[in-house]
């Protein structure tokens, strides 16, 4: 049995490939999406749908209103950038951006809401209103907080927010989510050790060494998450760089040691104890050896929580289009991060994943150079979300 709106779906399927190989071969990069932002914009035009361009720079958002009455209002949010990745598919659209790709699927992303939103111009069959948000720069730069700074959820009041995101390794057909944290906080953080270096051959008694800081504090950081963090939730603490000296001489004891890392947790109180510990840990280090700690900790996106009702809303949506059986509101905890998470603290909401296809039927993890969206599954996600409209603004 084929749900109907996806069955009514497969007659704009060729449109919305094409569209989908189209900005795969034209990828964007953060803040600079305006050629996929311009053809999106276009589209929704195409279909009578109201349009604002221009929010966090290369930002879009669609209004349709339902024809029947009702004051309720939802966003459902994609998002346009691609990434610094050099493209080793081989398929006849790839690329043509040297050194850029679509490797996250926000192509597909793009496409999936776009053909939402022409099923749902045609079918205006809801009462109060959809906005569609496409959203610039998810990959590091932060387009969705730039999005909510810039008056988002102001300029566009809803109820309840909603994005959706292709997982490889998850079967096609196949959609899952979860209440509360979903997706990790991603941080970075920089610890500058100083001391006063010297002759590290013939004067080491002389000088304050932070070469013994820095290896001291690399150790300690793992007895942070393996004696602090409560042992129920997860978190992350890797050092990713590590700079000092000069590669010319081995007997000259630095002044100075940088040590750069990231961190990651799904709880706010988490988040909170790792970024005191790191500065606690270095300062306490540095002052036993008599040198002195510089800590900089920046918080980058926070963790992706959603919200219970939201969630429970958004998995009836997806089994109406493919079943109960195929969907799952127990997904994994996510190492990875989403600036979808500045709008969920916002506004109520939740995020769902869709299959994009087994890893070993050959569909790579994304932000790998031979990744590819599924064009099989454009149809279902946007049923998805034409379902979730339903849902929402038929009560
Ligand atoms: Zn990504
Ligand atoms: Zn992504």
């Amino acid at each position: 049995m084929t749900h109907p709106v996806l069955e009514a779906l497969k007659a704009y399927e060729p449109d919305l490939i094409a569209f989908r190989r189209d900005i795969h071969q034209h990828p964007e990069t953060g803040f600079e999406e305006t050629r996929t932002a311009a053809l999106v914009a276009g589209k929704l035009r195409d279909w009578g749908i109201d349009v604002v361009e221009g929010i966090a720079r290369t930002g879009v958002v669609g209004t349709l209103k339902g024809s029947r009455p009702g004051q309720r209002a939802i966003a459902l949010r994609a998002d346009l950038d691609a990434l610094n990745i050099i493209e080793k598919t081989g398929v006849e659209y790839a690329s043509q951006t040297p050194g850029k790709m679509h490797a996250c699927g926000h192509d597909g992303h793009s496409t999936m809401l776009l053909g939402a939103a022409r099923y749902l111009a045609e079918h205006p069959d809801f009462g109060g209103t959809v906005h569609f948000i496409f959203q610039p720069a998810e990959e590091g730069l932060g387009g969705g907080r730039v999005m909510v700074e810039e008056g988002l959820f102001e300029r566009f009041p809803v109820d309840a927010v909603y994005g959706l995101h292709n997982h490889p390794g998850l079967e096609v057909g196949r959609f899952e989510t979860r209440a509360g944290a979903l997706m990790a906080a991603s941080d970075s953080w920089t610890v500058t050790f100083h001391g006063t270096g010297g002759h590290g051959g013939a004067a080491p008694h002389l000088a304050t060494d932070p070469t013994i800081v820095q290896a001291h504090f690399v150790l300690a950081l793992q007895s942070i998450v393996g004696r602090n963090v409560p042992a129920t939730t997860p978190a992350v603490l890797s050092v990713g760089h590590i700079a000092g000296g000069a590669w010319g001489s081995p007997n000259v004891m630095p002044s100075e040691i940088v040590v750069r890392g990231t961190a990651r947790s799904y709880e706010p109180a988490v988040r909170d104890l790792l970024e005191r510990r790191i500065a606690e840990v270095a300062h306490g280090l540095a002052a036993v050896q008599g040198c002195t700690a510089v800590v900089h900790y920046e918080r980058r996106y926070p963790p992706l929580v959603t919200h219970a009702e939201q969630t429970a809303i958004s998995a009836r949506a997806a089994a109406a289009v493919v079943g109960e059986e195929a969907v799952s509101e127990t997904a994994e905890l996510r190492t990875g991060a989403e600036d979808f998470s500045f709008m969920l603290q916002k506004r109520p909401g939740s995020f769902m994943f869709i299959g994009n296809g087994l890893n070993e039927d050959g569909h790579h993890n994304v932000h790998t150079p031979l990744y590819d969206f599924n064009d099989r599954i454009i149809t279902l996600g946007a049923a998805y979300w034409v379902s979730l409209v339903g849902r929402e603004l038929n009560a």
